[in-house]
């Protein structure tokens, strides 16, 4: 059974819920429906990788193929 991850967005905590059907997940704490599904780990992943990505590009080149500020050392 799948159980997924909510942020109530009234009160501004994260539940998890075992959702059944047709179930309407509402927040236990302040019983509102005014909440969203979090992503899964992976969502959070592709955040951290989204930065390292920013980094990267902040640091590049005109050369793609690697990371140096100079592209002497790879050939480009
Ligand atoms: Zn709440």
């Amino acid at each position: 059974m799948p159980i997924y991850e909510f942020h109530c967005n009234r009160c501004n905590k994260d539940f998890e819920m075992l959702l059944m059907g047709s179930d309407k997940p509402i927040c236990p704490t302040c019983k509102t429906d005014d909440i969203y599904r979090l992503l899964s780990a992976c969502g959070f992943l592709s955040k951290g990788e989204q930065g390292q990505t920013t980094r990267a590009s902040a640091g590049q080149s005109s050369c793609s193929g690697c990371s140096a500020t100079s592209c002497s050392s790879c050939g480009h």
